[in-house]
């Protein structure tokens, strides 16, 4: 074991959590064995997590216990995972409009506060503390081990921020991490990424999934041949063709995660490759709703619901996160984990086109239109109202009239008959302001969203 990992393994990393107060070695090494648990043993210690949850939640948390009030729930009363769905569903509206005194509660560790989605312009504050962001940290490791990272190894890293503060920074150097803007993807930016990756004989990448595709799409331009060990993506969704881009030109599997920034990780991509995701048990009970907030049946498709499983400072409980999502069919995989399965995380609600008469068209829903036209290279979605949708296309020279009316009528055929779809051909698609990729922007549903 080369110097670097054993000092990592052992006593730095438990130093480092001293010092800071945390515990994300030993949550590491807990969630480390709990994913070879028998299903029934991970499901008992679920139950006993969420009743104590519960009880923690309506005794020390004014906005459950007025909630479950307000619905005549005892929460007393429940006793299984199976019975979640008395309880209501709690929207980010609701935690905002009681935030901080009313959601929130006193721990026995040190709290910060952290804001989400402050790039729509309505950030929404979350508590944590210690123990939850322990378990998330913990959790984040875990994730990237999923890709056959190991702690040490070097990491070439995107985020939204270089603002790293002084931990940051002995962080990034004792886990060999070099941290990149995902603001700047031009060119020459992307140019001098690659440059780094390559001297310093990099194996593995992590970010957002629309700045891992430009690195690959730069280097397959450019002709560079990079032989990564793995690639981790999260935050955004992974398309399906920035996958085959980032697993063609540098030759590693991309494992995809799921978590959201109210400071829950959910899943991960199965290290055996079939793309899907294990739900991290232990921490975080998923649930795929529909919008009366009934399970749906195993494959469907609906609402991804949230209950973290850690109370921390401000418990979360059958939180709406706005994603949509499907559980797996089978309950078990062939790598022998019990985690819970995510068939496949669908979309996120600001990726929707609503429809005059109802219908909701999720991203893929274009992806997998165009797909199968060579003549586009590129495309996005724009609907400035509920009935026109504006197709920005970025298009070769076979682009026909004949062909844009072959589009216009299967988007209207599988979509609704009562949109009215115009094209705008354009030479690029510009990279909106957060530098994450969007090929589905609405305008009518952003305050909406804003609201969620
Ligand atoms: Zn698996």
């Amino acid at each position: 074991m080369p110097i670097r990992k054993l000092f990592l393994n052992s006593s730095f990393l438990k130093i480092a959590d001293k010092l800071s107060g945390q515990q994300v070695m030993e949550w590491h090494a807990f969630f480390d064995q709990a994913q070879w648990w028998p299903r029934e043993k991970l499901l008992a210690y679920q139950t006993d997590k969420l009743l104590r949850l519960l009880s923690t939640a309506v005794e020390e948390v004014p906005f459950y216990r007025d909630l479950y009030a307000q619905h005549g729930i005892d929460v007393s009363l429940i006793k299984t995972i199976n019975e979640m769905h008395k309880l209501p569903i709690v929207s980010k509206k609701d935690l905002k409009a009681s935030y901080p005194n009313g959601c929130t509660r006193k721990t026995n560790w040190p709290v910060k506060e952290y804001f989400t989605s402050g790039s729509s312009g309505n950030p929404f504050a979350v508590m944590v503390d210690n123990q939850t962001m322990s378990q998330a940290r913990a959790l984040m490791l875990m994730r990237a081990n999923y890709s056959g990272w190991q702690q040490g190894d070097a990491v070439f890293q995107t985020g939204m921020s270089l603002k790293r503060g002084v931990v940051k920074k002995i962080k990034d150097l004792v886990f060999n991490t070099y941290y990149a803007s995902a603001f700047d993807l031009s060119d020459a930016r992307l140019d001098y990424y690659l440059d780094i990756i390559k001297q310093k004989n990099i194996k593995y990448l992590m970010g957002y999934p629309g700045s891992m595709f430009a690195l690959a799409n730069r280097a397959r331009e450019v002709d560079l041949k990079l032989n990564m060990s793995g690639v981790v993506t999260w935050g955004d969704n992974l398309y399906e063709h920035f996958r085959k881009c980032i697993e063609e030109q540098f030759q590693c599997r991309v494992t995809d995660t799921y978590g959201c920034g109210e400071g829950i990780q959910v899943a991960a991509q199965c290290p055996a490759g079939n793309n899907k995701y294990h739900i991290f048990m232990p921490h975080v009970i998923v649930e795929i709703v529909d919008d009366a907030g009934m399970p749906v049946p195993r494959g469907e498709m609906g609402n991804i619901v949230l209950t973290c499983l850690e109370p921390g400072a401000m418990p979360f409980i059958r939180y709406k996160v706005g994603d949509v999502g499907r559980m797996c069919k089978e309950e078990s995989c062939s790598c022998g984990r019990g985690y819970d399965i995510l068939e496949k995380i669908d979309g996120r609600d600001s990726d929707f086109i609503y429809t005059p008469n109802g219908n909701k068209l999720i991203v893929h829903f274009f992806t997998g239109l165009f797909e199968y036209y060579p003549e586009i290279d590129n495309f996005r979605v724009i609907q400035e109202d509920v009935t026109n949708l504006n197709v920005q296309l970025v298009a070769n020279d076979m682009l026909s009239e004949t062909l844009l009316n072959k589009i216009r009528n299967e988007i209207l055929d599988k979509g609704d008959n009562n949109l009215k779809v115009h094209f705008q051909i354009v030479q690029k698609i510009d990279e909106i302001k957060t530098g994450k990729r969007k090929f589905v922007l609405s305008n009518i549903n952003k305050d909406k969203n804003h609201e969620k």
